[in-house]
């Protein structure tokens, strides 16, 4: 195996994308693997990224493309049937819907709930689309503290917190408002903090073929806050490390030293 070109990070860097046509559908298996071998080199891997350079040619990129999204078109349509629905709800809750208060709330929710799960009217594609530039930069690259507000697909209740964003480029930036894009679009719709954490991560691996990603997300569950023992200031973090994030020590405490500071 060849050593690791970069000067700075680590040796045998290896990301492991893993499975990624799973990702978009909210089952993501390959990326807790331990990349053991099992003929996925270092170098292999970076061959691949060298050779990728802005070239959309993943099979995930290509999944992107094909992405379910809603549109403007069906927000309208399906209104009337979520009122109805909100409705029923408050019925079922032993409200009266026809109380003063209340006449309008089932729109209103209705067109609330569609506003917190907008994500799934963005495709990360379009996102991307002239974002990424060519830079010889090889240093890491820290977005912390993007706030995030996302809906537990459990209780359908929010999630809020911070999303903190680490990359080590391979030759290709992101704009970095875009990071932050990547975060709103995947965290505006249904969604359990683990598998935010992991899209956004796989999003940045391959769009940027980067030798290192880490994203770690802080948040406070409104299902475990206002429920059960309601622990008020309890906070659940998740953490997604690829590649010299996950093989080199050093590298893992550089970014997570920085994001607490
Ligand atoms: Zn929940």
């Amino acid at each position: 195996m060849e050593p690791s070109k970069h000067p700075k990070y680590g040796s045998n860097a290896n990301k492991d994308a893993g499975d990624s046509s799973s990702v978009l559908n909210g089952h993501f298996d390959g990326m807790v693997k331990r990349p053991d071998g099992g003929g996925r080199s270092g170098a292999a891997q970076a061959a691949v990224a060298e050779s990728g350079s802005h070239r959309a040619a993943t099979s995930v990129m290509e999944s992107w493309k094909e992405e379910r999204t809603r549109s403007v078109e069906d927000n309208e349509m399906s209104l009337p049937s979520l009122a109805a629905a909100y409705s029923t709800i408050l019925r079922g809750l032993g409200e009266d819907p026809q109380r003063q208060g209340l006449l309008k709330t089932p729109w209103r929710a209705a067109t609330a709930m569609q506003f917190f799960t907008k994500g799934y009217q963005e495709k990360i594609i379009d996102v991307l689309n002239d974002a990424i530039f060519d830079e010889d930069h090889d240093e890491m690259v820290i977005v912390k503290d993007i706030d995030m507000f996302s809906m537990c697909e459990h209780h359908l209740v929010p999630i809020f917190g911070r999303v903190h964003i680490g990359y080590l480029p391979n030759k290709r930036v992101l704009g970095l408002s875009k990071l932050a894009r990547i975060v709103e679009i995947y965290s505006r719709r249904l969604q359990v903090q683990e598998r935010l954490t992991k899209q956004i991560a796989v999003a940045i691996t391959e769009a940027l073929q980067p030798t290192g990603v880490g994203v770690v997300i802080e948040a406070t569950h409104m299902c475990m806050v206002m429920r059960g023992v309601q622990k008020m200031n309890s906070k659940t973090v998740t953490s997604t490390m690829l590649g010299f994030f996950r093989e080199d020590p050093k590298t893992r405490d550089e970014f997570l030293t920085l994001i607490r500071s």
